[in-house]
C-alpha cells in the first residue's frame, strides 16, 4: 500500500560564473556571490547535500563545478543575447555559448555537470508523500516498491465490496507497468500544494482501483481510502549512487539552468519546482531521515480545495 507509493576539472573559481557577477556588485542573488572558499581546492571541499530549497548553498557550488567551461565569457555572451528560453531538457542554448567561447566540453555542459556532481555532493533530500496505515512500519522496512502480492490482500482488506468487484478492478489495472519504481519529489511544498491525492488518498495504484471499484459498483471507494492511515512525508537523504542516471542528468540541467538564469535575471531560482526521481528500487530505511504530517492539503479532486487534518501526528511523532 506504499507503493510509492578524478575530477575532470580545471580548475578553480577565477574566471566562472562566481567571479563575473562578483564583479557585477550585485548581492541580491545567491549566485552573485564570491564562491565558498571550500570549493578553491578539490581536496578541502566537504561533501554537501543537495537540498533544493536551499539555493544559497547549492547555487554556488554548481556554478563553481562548471567554472572552466562557463566562463565570463559564455555569462557574458549569455546576457548579451539571452535564449528565448532557459530550457533544462535540451543544453544546445548552453553548448553554443561555450563553443563559440572555445571552452566547450564533450558530450555537453548537462552531462558533464552531472559527472561532477558526485564529486561533491553526497546525497540528495527527496520527499515521499503517502498515507500509511503505520507510518512506523514505513520507518522500519523503507519505502517499498509495489508488490502485486500484497496489494491484493491491502486491496480486499481495505474495500467493503464483494471479492470479485475487487479482483476484476485489480486486474483492469496494468500493474505491471507500476512495479518496481518508488517516487520521490525534489520539493515538498510542490509535492502538497500540486499532488496532494497521495496524501490524502494513497498511491496512485490504490486509486485506480478504487476508481474501478466505484464504476463497477456505483457505491463510493475513496472514502475508504481517507478512512485509514495518516497523511505523511517522508523525508530521504539519497546518495546520488542510488539514482537513476537519467535523475541525475535531469538534476544537473536543472540546476545548473536555474543557477545560469537567475545569475541574468538577478533573482533567485524559484523556491518551488515540479521535479519527479523515479528509482527503480525500493528506498532502505537508514535513507529515511524524518517525517511529518501536512495538517491542510489542496485536495486536486476537488479542484484543491483544502482538506484539513484532525489529528496530524502517529505513533512515530512521539518516539
Ligand atoms: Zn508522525
Amino acid at each position: 500500500m506504499f507503493e510509492q507509493a578524478g575530477e575532470n576539472r580545471s580548475g578553480p573559481t577565477e574566471g566562472g560564473i562566481g567571479a563575473v557577477t562578483k564583479a557585477s556588485g550585485n548581492s541580491d542573488s545567491p549566485f552573485l556571490r564570491p564562491p565558498h572558499p571550500s570549493l578553491t581546492l578539490p581536496a578541502q571541499r566537504d561533501m554537501h547535500v543537495f537540498e533544493w530549497t536551499r539555493s544559497s548553498a547549492w547555487g554556488p557550488i554548481v556554478v563553481d563545478l562548471m567554472s572552466d567551461i562557463v566562463t565570463d565569457q559564455v555569462v557574458t555572451s549569455l546576457r548579451k543575447r539571452p535564449p528565448k528560453y532557459f530550457v533544462s531538457d535540451e543544453s544546445s542554448w548552453l553548448d553554443e555559448a561555450t563553443l563559440k567561447a572555445g571552452s566547450f566540453q564533450e558530450p555537453d555542459c548537462f552531462s558533464v555537470l552531472a559527472q561532477r556532481l558526485p564529486s561533491v555532493f553526497k546525497a540528495v533530500v527527496a520527499y515521499h508523500a503517502c498515507r500509511p496505515g503505520a507510518p512506523h512500519i514505513v520507518a522500519a522496512e523503507g519505502l517499498r516498491v509495489l508488490d502485486p502480492r500484497r496489494l491484493q490482500e491491502d486491496a480486499l482488506a481495505l474495500f467493503d465490496a464483494p471479492e470479485e468487484s475487487i479482483l476484476a478492478s485489480i486486474e483492469e489495472l496494468d500493474v505491471a507497468t507500476r512495479e518496481g519504481v518508488v517516487h520521490l519529489a525534489l520539493d515538498d511544498v510542490f509535492l502538497i500544494q500540486r499532488c496532494g491525492h497521495y496524501l490524502i488518498y494513497g498511491s496512485e495504484t490504490m486509486q485506480g482501483i478504487a476508481a474501478n471499484l466505484q464504476r463497477r459498483t456505483g457505491r463510493d471507494a475513496f472514502g475508504a481510502l481517507r478512512s485509514r492511515g495518516i497523511p505523511t512525508i517522508f523525508v530521504c537523504e539519497l546518495p546520488l549512487q542510488l539514482l537513476d542516471p537519467g535523475d541525475v542528468l535531469a538534476l544537473a540541467a536543472t540546476s545548473l539552468t536555474k543557477a545560469l538564469e537567475s545569475t541574468i535575471a538577478g533573482h533567485p531560482p524559484p523556491s518551488s519546482i515540479d521535479f519527479t526521481l523515479t528509482l527503480k528500487k525500493a528506498v532502505p530505511p537508514h535513507y529515511i531521515v524524518r517525517h511529518y504530517h501536512p495538517d491542510v492539503i489542496p485536495n486536486p479532486h476537488e479542484g484543491y480545495r483544502p482538506c484539513r487534518i484532525a489529528s496530524a501526528s502517529c505513533s512515530l511523532c512521539s518516539a
